[in-house]
């Protein structure tokens, strides 16, 4: 048994079979093999070497005839070692006495060759793995769209999944995963949380300890991942899942009920969502809008633009469905690490602090429009609200405000019916525009607080590296003034402020939110019965009382540890 610790992204407990992929999304098959099939992993390996040649050989004679036998030379030897006699005979004994899989095999054999051309003749063992990637691909075949056939549950363990991997999971088969790379503020760890799968990123390398079909638990609640678990801790975890099923019912009976706190102030407990399918969750769980709607993933994971109806068709059935709680449809973010798959702006040094959200919205104005219409159009449906992401500039808002009025007379004369008055907001997740925030109150409706950009840019942290999540804290004290100056100027104007970021779905931070004077808060729908029963749990008196103190702290540390205490205060006070 083997416990590594990652990163926490998505709670719940999933135990099961692991679907292993490498750095470079093969499939990493169980190492051994049974006795009785080493005749046919012998076949297999067989073909393999037979495939690779003639790939290699194919190579070889384009490239001689393209640049002459010196070049073809280097495909000549590859073959060479390929076709030899000695490389066969090891895989061979390999599978045959030791009962490696061939892929196993041919793992072993050719690092250890690699290890002796870099002692004996300090050569470039480039060649080798050259030699080792190819068969190896042809042993294993196709590689990560094997994720889109799955046939029975898995638990997926990757060395990375990028957010638009991610979303594009097998709800109904991936019952969990495990990143060994991946930083808690990742758009992958946002969507696990979307998914409602448990999900760990950040846990290193485990690829050497592992193989597919392995039996692995993830502790979504503590970050652990458990490989080979023995039969005490199988036991334990079946029967914490099994209390978590029932607590999760217990908190469903909340679902009717307001967040209203114990002395009767009304909190707004709206929903994030990604998908149009997770408005249902959101029903299901009592929310009274939608306060995120992150469009960029209808980008994802397809290799066309989204046309006006693919927009129009998400955004009315979240709308539709909403049946006149707000719905506040952030127009799409893409960039930094949300890349779709559509033709990019050249590579950039540093893609979060490049053409990102409404900056790329603003050089594809065709593409924004189009978003736009659709948004538009749904607004005749139910409560809708625009909201522009990552804005840093008061000329970028008015730039956006002004091709979103454009796009609203366009409509107006081919008579589309539209709201005029659809209420217009911003993200705030820049610092700049916490600096400028008396002049962006002027021209907005409403803002919505994203920490998890905002502690990004505050502390020049970067929210996908498990390297930094000792810096990367909401509970820094900065990031609180930053919050504490939003919510008063947002006061002072009388316009409504949400907080969007993960730290609104975290319990130990609601009684700071709501005393900062936040009153909408927008979590992942699996979060809001948690945070609605704290919120009724709780006084505003003693929320102001928290955030006073916790705004006199120095660093984050200091904050998180108060905040701890006073919500296991409230809780065994609750409980009591
Ligand atoms: C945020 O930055 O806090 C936010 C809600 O937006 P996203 O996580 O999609 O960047
Ligand atoms: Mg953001």
């Amino acid at each position: 048994m083997k416990k590594l610790q990652g990163i926490a992204v998505s709670p719940g407990v999933a135990i099961g079979e692991a679907l292993v992929l490498d750095m470079e999304g093969f499939r990493i098959p169980r190492r051994f093999v049974a006795r009785d099939t080493v005749e046919y992993e012998l076949e297999r390996l067989e073909q393999a070497i037979e495939s690779a040649c003639a790939e290699i050989a194919r190579n070889r004679d384009a490239v001689t005839g393209e640049l002459g036998d010196k070049y073809g030379a280097i495909f000549e030897a590859h073959l060479q070692i390929l076709q030899g006699s000695q490389l066969r005979d090891e895989l061979e004994e390999l599978i045959r006495e030791r009962h490696y899989s061939p892929e196993y095999a041919v793992s072993r054999v050719m690092r250890r060759y690699a290890e002796v051309f870099q002692k004996v003749q300090n050569r470039n063992v480039g060649d080798l793995a050259d030699i080792e990637k190819r068969l190896l691909r042809q042993l294993l075949g196709r590689r990560r769209e094997e994720l889109a056939e799955l046939t029975s549950p898995v638990l997926v363990l990757a060395h990375n999944l990028t957010p638009s991997e991610t979303a594009n999971l097998d709800r109904k088969f991936v019952r969990g995963f495990v990143t060994e790379v991946g930083g808690p503020g990742s758009h992958t760890a946002i969507v696990a949380a979307a998914l409602e799968i448990p999900a760990v990123v950040g846990t290193g390398p485990f690829m050497t300890e592992v193989s597919g079909g392995d039996l692995v638990i993830i502790d979504g609640d503590k970050g652990w991942v458990i490989l080979h678990p023995d039969e005490e801790t199988i036991a334990r975890y079946r029967h914490e899942a099994e209390q978590l099923r029932s607590m999760a019912a217990r908190l469903g009976e909340l679902r009717d009920l307001p967040a209203v706190t114990a002395d009767g102030v009304r909190i707004e407990l709206m929903g994030n969502i990604e998908f149009p399918y997770e408005v249902d969750h959101c029903v299901e769980r009592g929310a009274d809008g939608i306060g995120l709607y992150r469009t960029e993933f209808l980008y994802l994971g397809t290799d066309r633009e989204p046309d006006e109806e693919d927009h129009f068709q998400a955004y009315s059935r979240v709308v539709r469905t909403m049946a006149g709680k707000p719905v506040t449809i952030r127009t799409f973010d893409l960039g930094a690490d949300k890349v779709p798959n559509l033709p990019s702006p050249e590579d950039e040094r540093n893609p979060a602090l490049g053409q990102r959200s409404i900056r790329l919205s603003l050089r594809n104005v065709p593409m924004f429009r189009k978003q736009l219409r659709a948004v538009l159009r749904a607004s005749a449906l139910g409560n809708v609200r625009v909201m522009f992401p990552l804005v840093s500039t008061l000329l970028e808002l008015r730039q956006a405000k002004m091709i979103l009025a454009d796009v609203m007379e366009d409509l107006e004369e081919r008579q589309i019916p539209f709201r005029r008055d659809v209420p217009v907001g911003i993200m705030v997740e820049v610092p700049a525009v916490v600096m400028m925030i008396e002049h962006f109150v002027e021209e907005v409706d409403f803002l919505s607080i994203g920490t998890n950009d905002l502690i990004q840019y505050t502390l020049a942290v970067d929210r996908s590296n498990k390297d930094m999540v000792w810096l990367y804290n909401a509970s820094d004290p900065a990031v609180l003034k930053l919050i504490d100056k939003t919510v008063q100027a947002a006061k002072r104007r009388s316009l409504p402020v949400n907080l969007c970021g993960q730290m609104s779905g975290n319990p130990l931070y609601t009684m700071l939110l709501l005393g900062l004077g936040l009153r909408q808060l927008s979590v992942p729908p699996s979060a809001i019965p948690e945070i609605k029963r704290l919120c009724r749990s709780v006084t505003m008196r003693d929320c102001e009382s928290v955030a006073r103190h916790a705004l006199t702290l120095e660093n984050a540390r200091d904050v998180t540890s108060y905040l701890r205490r006073e919500l296991n205060k409230q809780r065994s006070e609750f409980t009591a």
